[in-house]
C-alpha cells in the first residue's frame, strides 16, 4: 500500500511514522508512506496556500490550487482514494479503517486554518472523514489515526495476525479481558479458568467476558450484529446474573 499525506507540517509525522509497528511496516516494504508539504504545490511566488474568505468573517481558508495540485502529481497512474480531514466528515470507524486497508494508494489531506475551498470538497476528494466530534488545530493527528488504525490491519504488519482479527470492534463486540503472570497479584487472582488449559472452555469464556463487557459499555454495538446461538444463550446467561445480582443486593 502506498499512502500519501498532504500537510503543511511534515515534521508532525516524523515520529510516528518512523516508530513500532508502523515503522516496521514500512522497513518491511509492507507499506510506503509519503510525507508531502503542498505549500510546494502554491502557483504563488510567496508559496501562499490560504486566502480570506469571501463573504468576510474570521478565519483564513485553504485555496484550491496548491490541493489539486498536489493531489494531481501524487496520483499518478490509478485513482487513489483522497481522504479529506474534516470534522464534518463521516464518523470513522472500525469498519471504515478496514475498508480502507483494502486499497492500493490512500492519499490523506490535512487541512488546518478554518477551513477548505468547497471545490476541495466537492471536486477533489471521494471522501471526508472525522475522528470524532471535537475541533483539532489540524488534520495532522487525524491522519495520524487513519494510518496507524489501517496499517496495523495490512498482512504482516502486526506480529501476532490473530491480534487485529479478535480486536474490540473487529468483531463487532468489545474485546474480552486479558491477564498475563503472575497468576495471583496482591490478592487479585486470574480466573480458574484461564489457568485450566481447555481451549474449548477459554474460548466459550472469551465471548460471555466481550458480550459482558459490550453489553455493560457499549449496548448498541449489539444490535449491530447477527448473535450466533451460542452468543444468545450467553447473552441470556448474561442477563439472569444480573438479575440475581440486583436481588442479592435488594
Ligand atoms: N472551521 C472548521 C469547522 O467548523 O468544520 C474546523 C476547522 S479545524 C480548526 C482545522 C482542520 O483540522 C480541519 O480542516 C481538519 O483538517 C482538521 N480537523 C479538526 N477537527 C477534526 C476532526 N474531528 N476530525 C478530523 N479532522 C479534524
Amino acid at each position: 500500500m502506498r499512502i500519501d499525506i498532504l500537510t503543511l507540517f511534515p515534521e508532525m509525522f516524523e515520529g510516528v511514522l518512523g516508530a513500532s509497528i508502523l515503522g516496521k511496516a514500512a522497513e518491511k516494504g509492507i507499506v510506503q508512506y509519503r510525507v508531502v508539504n503542498f505549500r510546494d504545490y502554491s502557483e504563488s511566488k510567496h508559496g501562499t496556500v490560504d486566502d480570506m474568505p469571501y463573504g468576510g468573517g474570521g478565519g483564513m481558508v485553504l485555496k484550491p490550487e496548491p490541493l489539486f495540485n498536489a493531489v494531481e502529481a501524487v496520483s499518478e497512474q490509478a485513482k487513489p482514494r483522497v481522504i479529506l480531514m474534516c470534522p464534518q466528515g463521516k464518523p470513522y470507524r472500525q469498519q471504515l479503517a478496514e475498508e480502507l486497508s483494502q486499497e492500493q494508494h490512500l492519499v490523506l489531506v490535512c487541512g488546518h486554518y478554518e477551513g477548505y475551498d468547497e471545490r476541495i470538497r466537492e471536486h477533489l476528494v471521494t471522501d471526508e472523514v472525522s475522528i470524532g466530534d471535537y475541533v483539532l488545530t489540524g488534520g495532522e493527528l487525524a491522519a495520524m489515526v487513519v494510518v496507524d488504525s489501517v496499517v496495523r490491519l495490512l498482512p504482516g504488519a502486526l506480529g501476532n495476525e490473530r491480534s487485529a482479527v479478535a480486536d474490540s470492534f473487529s468483531t463487532g463486540l468489545l474485546e474480552h479481558p486479558h491477564y498475563t503472570r503472575p497468576p495471583e497479584f496482591r490478592g487479585w487472582k486470574v480466573p480458574d479458568i484461564l489457568l485450566s488449559g481447555h481451549h474449548a472452555n477459554i474460548e466459550h469464556w472469551r465471548l460471555k467476558e466481550s458480550l459482558r463487557r459490550t453489553m455493560e459499555r457499549r449496548p448498541e454495538l449489539l444490535d449491530q450484529i447477527e448473535l450466533t446461538p451460542e452468543m444468545k444463550a450467553l447473552l441470556a446467561e448474561l442477563e439472569e446474573e444480573r438479575k440475581n445480582s440486583g436481588r442479592a443486593k435488594d
